[in-house]
């Protein structure tokens, strides 16, 4: 931790960059993001398995990127970034939201975190994606800290739903998300953690033409997680914000990564993992498959 701390100290002192985003201690199990400009605040830096949001979504925020205009010359933002939090700033370098040489990246060998703030850390309690975590080492950073670590072996128990619902009936599987979607209190809290919902104006904010209904109603709850699926799809990095944000347990995950699975499968693409990869839905091959879903 000290060496992070006095990493971040540095940076700000020598106004290599004009904040460090990243987290501070609130109690023994719980962390919160924090925005820094000032290196003493740098000793209440902390990473461990408790460092749960992913803080590239502070990079598209105009308030932030303010910060790097405030000195004669433009300054980067260094941010504190899981391996998975990683991915969500390729992608969002590659959809020309922000520069590469306007972030330095500090990341970790990580060993996984809690799905939830105030549990003890264990297999039981590890969060879904560090299951299937393929990536605990970085795939781009400026500053790499910490050992290699091992994650603890758990069963994939959002993988064995997605299975389930896959071999039900189209009827079955409808019944499965409008019972779920029916929960939705349209709060927007999935919109808000997402890094890659950075719209200006979301098509639900919308009201002329209003594309989709704001009450929390069936119509409208449908259409909302299903227009957001798809306007994710090929591009969630799989970082689980939004289903650790939704107030109602609404599991986002399964559609999310049901969405990654099917774009591997039939483009063999992963959001955010190469910065040398053409994204999916920014390219165009005629040789693509158009038999999605079939
Ligand atoms: S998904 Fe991988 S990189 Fe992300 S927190 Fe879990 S173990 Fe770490
Ligand atoms: S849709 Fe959810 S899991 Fe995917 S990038 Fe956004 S917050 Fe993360
Ligand atoms: S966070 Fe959950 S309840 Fe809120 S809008 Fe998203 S899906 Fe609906």
């Amino acid at each position: 931790m000290e060496v992070l701390r006095k990493y971040a100290s540095e940076l700000l002192e020598k106004k290599a960059v004009a904040a460090v985003i990243g987290y501070v201690r609130v109690s023994d199990k719980r962390t919160r993001p924090a925005i820094i400009t000032n290196p003493e605040d740098t000793s209440s830096l902390v990473f461990d398995n408790y460092c749960l949001n992913n803080l590239s979504v502070y990079l598209t925020k105009a308030r932030i990127k303010a910060l790097c205009r405030t000195s004669d010359k433009p300054m980067k933002l260094a941010i504190t970034a899981k391996p998975c939090d990683v991915h969500s700033i390729v992608a969002l370098i590659q959809e020309n939201q922000i520069h590469r040489d306007d972030i330095h990246i500090i990341s970790f060998n990580c060993g996984g975190v809690v799905k939830d703030f105030g549990l003890e850390f264990s297999k039981e309690t590890l969060a879904s994606k560090c299951i299937h975590c393929e990536s605990q080492k970085p795939v781009y950073f400026d500053k790499l800290f910490g050992e290699e670590k091992k994650i603890p072996a758990a069963e994939d128990k959002q993988l064995q739903k997605i299975n389930e619902i896959d071999s039900m009936s189209t009827e079955e599987r409808f019944e499965f998300f409008k019972k779920e979607f029916d929960k939705c209190i349209k709060c927007y809290a999935c919109r808000a953690v997402c890094p890659l919902c950075y719209c200006q104006r979301c098509i639900t904010d919308k009201t002329i033409p209003c594309w989709i209904e704001s009450s929390s109603h069936q119509r409208g709850n449908f259409s909302w997680n299903i227009v957001r699926a798809f306007h994710l799809s090929a591009r969630c990095t799989g970082c689980g914000e939004c289903e650790r944000a939704c107030p109602m347990d609404i599991p986002l995950g399964l559609i999310n990564r049901t969405m990654a699975i099917e774009a591997k499968k039939s483009f063999s693409f992963v959001s955010g993992r190469s910065l040398e990869i053409p994204t999916l839905v920014g390219s165009f091959d005629v040789k693509d498959s158009d038999e999605l879903f079939m």
